[in-house]
């Protein structure tokens, strides 16, 4: 199994978790499907969690955010070292600042955003080259 491949459980579920965001309820109440896993070392759920800015009426209520302050609660710390974070869509650029104040050890995500994207899509720089510059950061696909 290939680096990108052992991920692919906590990717299944962080795509379960976005679908979530688009399931029943006022049309209001419908978010934007991203969905988040934080995995500790041996691979382990510590947080599942997805988009929720419309239905908590929060512009921060991202699912890494989410995901993080409930690994974080799940832990009692807020440093979230040697966890993962496995998230469907690139992070934005405030997700990308939690992903590095949490002190998570790594970050895989599904798709690239080039919109709001700020891991890699943003900055012009692939994945490879982040990982290199911050040492910390890893890409993941889903085709
Ligand atoms: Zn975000």
């Amino acid at each position: 199994m290939g680096y990108t491949e052992s991920f692919e459980p906590a990717m299944r579920l962080a795509l379960a978790a976005a679908a979530e965001a688009t399931g029943t309820g006022p049309e209001e109440n419908q978010d934007v499907p991203v969905g988040a896993v934080i995995l500790d070392a041996a691979g382990t759920v510590i947080a599942r969690a997805r988009n929720r800015r419309e239905i908590d009426r929060d512009p921060t209520a991202h699912a890494e955010i989410v995901a993080i302050r409930q690994a974080a609660r799940a832990l009692g710390s807020w440093r979230l070292t040697g966890l993962t974070l496995v998230v469907t869509l690139e992070p934005c650029t405030m997700c990308a600042g939690a992903v590095t104040a949490a002190r998570l050890a790594r970050l895989v995500y599904g798709a690239e955003d080039p919109k709001a994207g700020a891991v890699g899509s943003l900055s012009g720089r692939s994945c490879r080259r982040a990982r290199a510059d911050s040492g910390k950061l890893a890409c993941g696909g889903v085709a």
